[in-house]
């Protein structure tokens, strides 16, 4: 590091016309050093796994000297610019196109700019540790909400921040949105909501506050200063963590009924435990970050998976899903995860390591060869957490992995080796977990969901339900217990399908599956043992009420424009409905497990709420 710049470097982002979807920006950058500069814009953001090359969508980049000449600029990579400079000041233009509404991109329109700061902040000679000030130019009327702070002597559009990294930690959205604030431990925040559906703002913000509460309880306080929830509430859903904010995307119409709403809760329960597990609890390889390439780690089940479990167990533990929801959304997982033959073929570790090329780049043949590190890593969770339990009498839990983690690492600010997960939970454990991380973290053995979820007196019923059975009048006014049995075997073809056109189109032959290397993913399919298939509803409905497993019938798709006849002998389609009971008598055990997991007791009157 020999004589480099201490210059502070002052953005200036203009949205005053939003609806070009063009943001421009300038960089001032004062005493600068003589010599060759480079300016980088990263390849991806950090929480989003995927190399996104915002590049793209940057244009019309110049320099100029303290003179206010031009200086010779020449792109030196696809996200690299250099620039010769005879010292002084220098300012750099540019524009980027905001076109792209998600969480990790940037959008612009006659209602709003939002942006994450990867795709629009250049940065200076690899320097991600100088200060950056902020000035926003808005059209009359806007404001901003977003976790910089603001400029001492602000007017609410001027912010700064210590380094490159947390400028471009904090999206900004900038608008006529709605905007909520409450304190939680003496701390504001700012809730920004932009768009609308069917959701209640009040309540929306009220439930908001409440997983504030208890996840702030659960670690023992806030480590920030302020936070700010950005919501978009329009066609998509999604989230993305930062250091003291997140922007969580809700499809306009979930906010109803509350099955829907209950994973808009654990939307925001997720992003918001992650400014523990992920953005303070790390390993080395996510942060600092580089940002000009990926970078690897084999933990994501453990960032990923276990916000997810953690997301809703919390809601659940903070009153806002009663236990039946939450274990309806755990028996929900368990069928996604049960359903997909990836979870015998790669593990959470090469899940992992693979995310920017498999998790966020799937093809047709994924749910065969991959498992979501999101999916199983948060059934791995609930494995570690029983396991952690039992070993230690209901002294210890998973909980206190995290809080060790944080503890040693989080608050001083520094990631960990990869190995140091494991040394944590066996630490907490009091012993060896090799054969677990062998079988279920690098291997790719079933989980033993059953024999865990038995420990609290929990068990997993398989059903397969066919809406279409005729059933004997006799069963439909037998007891409860009616609910509990499954319908005949339903015939079945093994392929996930997808509309084109209205058609039913072959997105995935389950392998192994009874269509596997007979029909290929984009198969038209047009007829199913002579008759017409219009659409996917009536291929499921023809397979459930004309045809049973085992028997041979002749599938007619088109394949690249050709009509082909394929011979496949049905299948028996897998249980279409999980559902996880408690059993009738517990042990004192399994009824001590229970409630300290679910943090309720065991219910007195089972019998009359079994019917509710
Ligand atoms: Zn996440």
């Amino acid at each position: 590091m020999t004589s480099l710049p201490t210059t502070v470097l002052r953005y200036t982002v203009d949205c005053r016309q939003p609806a070009t979807h063009v943001l421009r920006v300038r960089l001032v950058l004062e005493d600068l050093d003589p010599g060759p500069h480079t300016l980088t814009l990263p390849v991806w953001t950090p929480g989003s796994y995927e190399v996104k090359d915002y590049a793209r969508h940057l244009f019309d980049v110049r320099a100029f000297g303290p003179d206010g000449r031009p200086l010779a600029l020449e792109k030196t990579r696809k996200n690299v610019w250099r620039f010769d400079h005879p010292g002084g000041s220098a300012t750099v233009t540019y524009s980027v196109f905001a076109f792209e509404l998600g969480v990790s991109s940037l959008h612009v329109d006659g209602t709003h700019a939002y942006w994450n700061g990867a795709g629009v902040f250049l940065f200076l000679d690899g320097r991600t540790d100088l200060p950056a000030d902020l000035t926003i130019e808005a059209p009359p009327g806007w404001h901003v909400s977003t976790g910089l702070d603001p400029a001492p002597d602000g007017d609410g559009f001027r912010f700064r921040a210590p380094d490159y990294d947390v400028l471009i930690d904090c999206p900004v959205e900038v608008g006529t949105h709605r905007r909520f604030t409450f304190d939680v431990d003496g701390k504001p925040h700012t809730v920004a909501i932009w768009g609308s559906g069917n959701q209640d703002d009040e309540r929306l913000v009220a439930d908001t506050r409440r997983i504030v509460e208890t996840q702030a309880a659960f670690f023992g306080g806030l480590p920030y200063r302020h936070y700010t929830f950005i919501f978009h509430i329009a066609d998509r859903g999604g989230g993305l963590e930062h250091l003291n904010s997140t922007t969580c995307a809700m499809p306009r119409h979930r906010f109803k009924p509350f099955k829907h709403y209950r994973h808009v809760l654990g939307l925001i329960s997720h992003e918001f435990f992650h400014l523990w597990n992920v953005k303070r609890i790390h390993p080395e390889a996510l942060g600092p970050f580089d940002y000009n390439q990926e970078v690897y780690t084999r933990l994501l089940w453990a960032m990923e998976g276990f916000t997810d479990y953690y997301a809703y167990l919390l809601l659940r533990r903070g009153g806002l899903l009663s236990v039946r929801d939450y274990l309806d959304v755990l028996a929900e997982d368990i069928k996604r995860y049960e359903g997909l033959p990836g979870r015998k073929v790669q593990s959470l570790s090469e899940s992992s390591f693979d995310t920017w090329i498999k998790l966020y780049k799937p093809d047709a043949d994924s749910p065969n060869r991959t498992i979501s590190y999101y999916l199983k890593g948060g059934l791995v969770a609930l494995l570690l957490d029983f396991e952690i339990r039992r070993r230690t009498r209901l002294a210890k839990s998973l909980d206190d992995v995290l809080r060790l983690l944080y503890d040693r690492y989080g608050r001083a600010g520094r990631g960990f080796p990869e190995h140091a997960y494991q040394d944590a939970v066996e630490e907490v454990a009091g012993g060896s977990l090799a054969d677990f991380f062998a079988r279920y973290i690098h291997g790719v053995d079933d989980l033993p969901l059953d024999l865990t979820l038995a420990e609290a007196g929990l068990r997993i019923l398989r059903l397969t339900k066919n809406p279409d059975h005729d059933r004997p009048e006799a069963e439909d006014d037998a007891d409860g217990d009616r609910d509990e049995v499954s319908d005949p075997p339903v015939a079945w073809l093994g392929i996930e399908t997808r509309s084109e056109d209205g058609r039913p189109v072959v997105a995935t032959a389950y392998d192994p599956g009874p269509a596997a290397g007979l029909l290929y993913p984009g198969d038209e399919i047009v007829a199913l043992a002579g008759d017409r298939i219009a659409d996917a509803k009536a291929l499921g409905e023809r397979l459930r009420i004309d045809h049973e497993p085992g028997r041979t019938v002749t599938v007619a798709v088109f394949r690249r424009g050709r009509l082909e006849l394929v011979d496949v002998t049905l299948g028996t389609a897998p249980p279409n409905q999980y559902r996880i009971k408690r059993v009738d008598t517990p042990t004192a055990d399994q009824a001590a497990l229970y409630e300290a997991w679910l943090a309720e007791p065991w219910p007195k009157a089972e019998a009359s709420e079994a019917r509710a």
